[in-house]
Order: structure tokens, then C-alpha cells, then sequence
């Protein structure tokens, strides 16, 4: 049999930076722990308008979907802004979003012990935190119609529509269920049953997808609001939270502050299964190109590789590997190590992005 597909989109800025401390990672789990990949690089963004005038080539995209999964860096930079809407680098991410039909984006908010007092909440509230809020990616208010401004009389109105279909709700829902069944067995589902039949319409068919197929799992309900307070209050109380996509454009946010710096925080995007049953998925920090910082040796590429070891866990089953590599990223933080974004301007000397790579390189070796 061959080996899985892994297909590398490095992107713009500190893409490559963060994404070649990937590779590091990768190679150490082909060489220690039999995980061996087909690894393949290719552009995007303003890598891919440089070389072919096209934020992503359809070559590009076919190689796309055809891996088992795909791991982006981050696209964009200031020499791109001139141009026109279709050429801009963020256009090939989401193209690859819309054309894999990625509805299920997965932000976890996971709390490094020795980053805890980073977070605006108390150490207690947030110490050992671990969950995960599913947002439904491409329905809901955001694509809605009717929508559009227009004029009411002598006064402008804005409009825009949530709309859910079942199978929309029904196949993120599947989603979150089956991530519930890799981690803590437990699903929130948040919607505002109370005032939108939408919401009402979401909690109708979450409850039947879970009495049908997933009635192991723990399932409860939520107002957004509710959640959003609880969140804060304490999150620990949770393991996935599923929602509609306005909510969870809201949700994931917080949630995903309450742990620190952005140069921490990964990311997925699932479809559906492929014939071999794994999602179509792409993996990617949460953050950008960072052009303030590349080219520095200063992007901190924790993000991306704890993105990789999402793909370990969601993609390639690989639960036990995902949590030896996140245990790493753990015991380097515990040892001290900073990259200068989880620095104040007081406190030391900062790792490079090398440097940092190399040290959970080590923490692995150590692992054996
Ligand atoms: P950004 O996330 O690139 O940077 C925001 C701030 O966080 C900057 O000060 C940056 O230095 C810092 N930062 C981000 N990631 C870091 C890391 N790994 N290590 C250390 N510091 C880090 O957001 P922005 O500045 O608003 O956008 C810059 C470019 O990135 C724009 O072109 C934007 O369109 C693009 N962008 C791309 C994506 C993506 O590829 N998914 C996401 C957001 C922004």
C-alpha cells in the first residue's frame, strides 16, 4: 500500500519559514515512528501569482484534491494589495476552501500549562484547557439570500439571510460526532432556538443525527449567547462545541484567546469522507503572513507544526503520535523557551524560528 499523500502549500511570508519547521517534524516521525508520507510541495498566494500570474494554479488545485491532506502555511503580503480581487493571494485559499467544499472548520483552544498566564483569565479557569468548537464553514448568514442593501422609502436597508438547509447541518454535525468519538465522547450544539427557526431547525436535526448514529456520544444544547458566557465563565466544562457559522466566527475567537498568542493557534478545515474514509481536509495556523516579521527568523512556528499534529490526529488516526508531539511543544514551553511573540520586552532573549523547531525536534528524541 502506499504511503499517505501530504501536500505542502508553504504560501507567502513567514510561511516558509514556519512550514520548513514542519518539515523537520515530519522527517522525525518517518524516521522514529514508521509514519512515513508522500510529501509534495507546490504554490500558493503571492508565491503562485509570482511564478504563474494566478493565486493558485488549476494543476495546483487538482494535486489539492487528490492528497490525503494538504498543509498551508499563510498567504498575503503588501506587494499584493495592488491587485485586482481575483488575483489577490487570499483568493487561492479560498478557492481551495470552496472547491474541496470544506464545511467543517475545527478551532481547537488548548491551554499550554506554562502559557497560562498569557491568558486574560484566571490560571485555574484555563490551566489544562482542551476543547474544540466546530464552526459550519460554507452555509448560514454569511451566504445566505436574499441579501444586499437597498433602498425602503426614503431610508437604506440592509439585509442579510441565515439559511440552513438538513443536509448542511446534518453532515457538520457527523463532523463534530465523529471528533467527539477522538476525543472526550462529548458534543455541545449552540444555535438561538429561542427567537430563529434556523435554530430551531439546527437542534431538531443534531438531535436526530445523534439519536440515529451517535447516540454513544454525550449530547447537549445551548443558546450562542448562553455559550458564549459560559465560555468565559468556565470552559473547562466543555470537549467539542458544534455551530452555525455566524456564531462560530464569534465563538471560535474567544474560545481560541482565552489560551495566548496567535502564533500558537492551529487550525482545520474538513469535508467529506474520500473514497479511502478519510475527510478532505487542509491544515493551517490560524495566523497570516506576518510580513512585519519574515524573512526575520523571529515567526514563532509553533501554530503550524501544532497543525500538523492536528492532521496526525484527524487525518492519519494517529491520536497517541499527535499527543507525543504536542507533549514536546509542552515541555519546551515548560523549559523557558520563547519565541519573541510570547515575550514581554523585559524578559530575555527570544529563540529563533530554527531554534524552536530544533528544541521540540529534541523534546521528540527525548520522547523515546
Ligand atoms: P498576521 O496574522 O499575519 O499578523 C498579525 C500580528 O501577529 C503581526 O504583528 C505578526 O508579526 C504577528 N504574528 C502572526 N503570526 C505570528 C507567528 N507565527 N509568530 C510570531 N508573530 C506572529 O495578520 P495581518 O498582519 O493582519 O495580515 C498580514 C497578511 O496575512 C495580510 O496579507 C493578510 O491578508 C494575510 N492573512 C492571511 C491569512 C491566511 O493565510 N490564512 C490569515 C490572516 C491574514
Amino acid at each position: 500500500m502506499s504511503n499517505p499523500s501530504l501536500l505542502i502549500l508553504a504560501g507567502d511570508g513567514i510561511g516558509p519559514e514556519v512550514m520548513a519547521e514542519v518539515r523537520k517534524i515530519i522527517d522525525w516521525f518517518s524516521k522514529n515512528r514508521g509514519l512515513a508520507f508522500d510529501v509534495s510541495e507546490d504554490l500558493v498566494g503571492g508565491a503562485a501569482y509570482d511564478a504563474h500570474g494566478t493565486p493558485l494554479t488549476d494543476e495546483t488545485m487538482q494535486r489539492a484534491q487528490e492528497s490525503d491532506a494538504i498543509l498551508l502555511g499563510a498567504v498575503g503580503g503588501p506587494k499584493y494589495d495592488v491587485l485586482d480581487f481575483n488575483l489577490k493571494p487570499e483568493r487561492g485559499l479560498l478557492r481551495l476552501r470552496k472547491e474541496m467544499d470544506l464545511y467543517a472548520n475545527l478551532r481547537p483552544a488548548q491551554c499550554f500549562d506554562a502559557l497560562a498566564e498569557f491568558s486574560s483569565l484566571k490560571t485555574e479557569v484555563v490551566g489544562g484547557l482542551d476543547i474544540m468548537i466546530v464552526r459550519e464553514l460554507t452555509s448560514g448568514v454569511y451566504f445566505g439570500e436574499p441579501r444586499g442593501i437597498h433602498k425602503e422609502g426614503n431610508e437604506r436597508v440592509g439585509i442579510n439571510t441565515q439559511r440552513y438547509t438538513e443536509s448542511e447541518i446534518a453532515r457538520v454535525a457527523r463532523s463534530a460526532f465523529e471528533l467527539a468519538r477522538k476525543r472526550d465522547n462529548r458534543v455541545c450544539s449552540m444555535e438561538k432556538a429561542n427567537v430563529m427557526e434556523s435554530g430551531v431547525l439546527w437542534r431538531d436535526v443534531v438531535t436526530e443525527v445523534h439519536a440515529a448514529e451517535y447516540s454513544d456520544v454525550e449530547l447537549s444544547h445551548m443558546y450562542a449567547d448562553a455559550g458564549a458566557m459560559q465560555l468565559t465563565r468556565w470552559p473547562k466544562q466543555f470537549d467539542v462545541i458544534v455551530t452555525d457559522n455566524l456564531f462560530g466566527d464569534l465563538l471560535s475567537d474567544l474560545a481560541a484567546m482565552l489560551t495566548g498568542s496567535l502564533g500558537m493557534l492551529p487550525s482545520a478545515s474538513l469535508g467529506a469522507p474520500m473514497a479511502n474514509g478519510r475527510p478532505k481536509a487542509l491544515y493551517e495556523p490560524v495566523h497570516g503572513s506576518a510580513p512585519d516579521i519574515a524573512g526575520q527568523g523571529k515567526a514563532n512556528p509553533i501554530a503550524c507544526i501544532l497543525s500538523f499534529a492536528m492532521a496526525l490526529r484527524y487525518s492519519f488516526d494517529q491520536g497517541a503520535e499527535a499527543d507525543r508531539l504536542e507533549t514536546a511543544v509542552n515541555a519546551v514551553l515548560a523549559d523557558g523557551l520563547r519565541t519573541a511573540d510570547l515575550m514581554g520586552p523585559n524578559d530575555g532573549t527570544p529563540v529563533a524560528t530554527a531554534a524552536m523547531g530544533d528544541a521540540i525536534a529534541a523534546k521528540l528524541d527525548a520522547s523515546l
